[in-house]
């Protein structure tokens, strides 16, 4: 038998704040940094739709091009690759 008290007490609000955005939005630009030095990312847009589909995020510090590929940011510091 089903207890409505407790389906209530499990459906949490929705806290924004806490979903781990999965692709590229223009919005992550305020979030996102160098993994490397922590340093602002310059954009770079190839495609886009709702979201940014091709481009790049370049930091000028570390002279380092981090791809945006099907709307996902790579953003592994290049000791990585
Ligand atoms: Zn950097």
């Amino acid at each position: 038998m089903a207890h409505p008290s407790k389906a209530l007490a499990s459906a949490k609000p929705l806290n924004r704040a806490h979903r781990i955005p999965r692709t590229m939005k223009r919005d992550l630009m305020e979030i996102l940094c160098c993994p490397v030095c922590k340093g602002d990312l310059t954009l770079t847009v190839d495609a886009e739709k709702e979201e940014i589909l091709e481009g790049s995020l370049f930091c000028k510090a570390c002279n380092h091009r981090y791809v945006i590929r099907d709307g996902i940011p790579d953003l592994l510091p290049p000791d990585f690759k």
